[in-house]
């Protein structure tokens, strides 16, 4: 008669929130009373989202086992279940109660693989049914009625084998407790089947032995689709950062890619409209990069793009964004810079590209062309100003930043 619906397991991510304070006419005056549940909701529950989870399911089962103990308190008023058997029965629920909760609260269950110890309610619903089976007498088939309630919320976090072990473990006691009861009632010693309590026993023991695997299976079913559901979900979220990583980022370089790209350009554009901001970019394209591939076969050259790309990485301030814009092209973004500023990084940055150590010791070198964003003009602008540049210094012997 005392059906315990144990913790959900491991409450992950959900929380359990007060309702917020409406702002509708006396909400003013609603909310110190709000302020005080709530906190007195946090002394309680805990603050923290798992463990808040685990005993809001504690304390649905402390509401359960009261019904159930008002159901035998009047069972024990009208004579068909003993007032020392009531007493003892929910001064047991009591300390049992109490310790789950201390396990929960202090946070000592966290240290165990099952932390809302939902096993260990299980058991104890199991026990509190079995002896409400003992102590209620002609009202006791109905008493069995909870183990089916407590063997489904098995399924929100235990695995089929521990739902299969409390099964056999509720199963096995039933039938020792039945089999005990029968055997001790006094005056009816009988293992007759014209003996009309044993034929009650038995029929209950048979009913529970049939429905109680049942549910245990539909609530295994339903613990491994939960827990395919969550591996399903883990390797979504690893995948979508995959695409993502994919959809922005060039796969030979590990650079941002050209898309990514634009994507800066656009904001760094907008965030220089809003707040005068300017920014500068460079085109950067390696020189005679044919003779390269020519030199090292295209793998070889692939090598090198590498290499550029590790070491521009290294040598750029913190804030700056390069991008491989396209073949052995790429576009270098430098915020909250001007001009001769960013002309200066891009120099430095050549000097640092030109003693990368290649293959041939011949130096690796790049023309580029530096300009900065200019008040009303597209993004696009920009970029055509710093690739006529970038022309430009190749027409003047490469090697060299030229700024427009
Ligand atoms: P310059 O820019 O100095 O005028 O000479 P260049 O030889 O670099 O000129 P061009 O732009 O005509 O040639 C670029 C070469 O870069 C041609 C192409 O095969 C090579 N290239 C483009 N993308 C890749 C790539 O991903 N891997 C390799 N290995 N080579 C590439
Ligand atoms: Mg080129
Ligand atoms: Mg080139």
């Amino acid at each position: 008669m005392m059906p315990l619906p144990p913790g959900r397991g491991a409450a992950r991510g959900d929380t359990v929130e007060l309702p917020e304070a409406d702002t509708g006419p006396g909400a003013a005056a609603d909310r110190p009373r709000h302020a005080a549940a709530r906190h007195l909701a946090d002394a309680v529950l805990s603050d923290d989202p798992r463990r808040r989870i685990r005993l809001t399911q504690w304390l649905t089962s402390v509401l359960v086992y009261l019904g159930s103990a008002a159901v035998l308190w009047v069972g024990s008023r009208q004579g068909w279940v003993y007032a020392a058997s009531f007493i003892a029965w929910s001064g047991f629920l009591v300390v049992a109660q109490l310790a789950v909760y201390v396990a929960l609260r202090s946070g000592w269950s966290e240290r165990l693989n099952d932390p809302a110890l939902t096993a260990a309610q299980i058991v104890l619903g199991v026990v509190a049914v079995e002896w409400g089976y003992v102590i209620c007498g002609p009202a006791r088939s109905v008493t069995l009625l909870p183990l089916l309630l407590i063997f489904t919320f098995g399924a929100f976090s235990l695995s089929w084998r521990r739902i299969l072990w409390l099964t056999v473990f509720a199963l096995t006691s039933l039938i020792a407790v039945a089999a005990a009861l029968h055997a001790t009632r006094p005056g009816t010693g009988t293992w007759s089947l014209d003996n009309a309590e044993l034929r009650i026993d038995l029929t209950n023991v048979m009913m529970i032995l049939i429905l109680l695997p049942a549910i245990s299976l539909v609530a295994a079913r339903l613990s491994s689709l939960r827990s395919r559901l969550r591996s399903q979900r883990t390797r979504l979220t690893a995948a979508l950062a995959e695409v993502q990583r994919l959809a922005t980022h060039d796969e030979l370089t590990a650079l941002a890619n050209r898309r990514h790209m634009q994507e800066r350009l656009t904001q760094e554009q907008s965030r220089f409209q809003r707040l005068g901001h300017p920014f500068s970019i460079a085109l950067i394209d390696l020189d005679h990069f044919k003779f390269v591939n020519d030199r090292h076969g295209h793998g070889g050259g692939d090598e090198v793009l590498r290499k550029f790309a590790r070491g521009a990485s290294a040598a750029l301030r913190a804030g700056d964004v390069i991008a491989r814009w396209g073949g052995e092209e790429f576009l270098l973004l430098l915020p909250d810079t001007q001009a001769p500023e960013a002309q200066e990084s891009v120099e430095r940055l050549l000097a640092e590209i030109r003693v990368l150590p290649l293959e041939d010791g011949v130096p690796l070198t790049f023309s580029a062309g530096v300009t900065e964003h200019r008040p009303g003009e597209t993004v696009t602008e920009t970029v055509a100003r710093a690739d006529r540049a970038m022309y430009a210094a190749k027409q003047a012997g490469r090697n060299r930043a030229l700024r427009q």
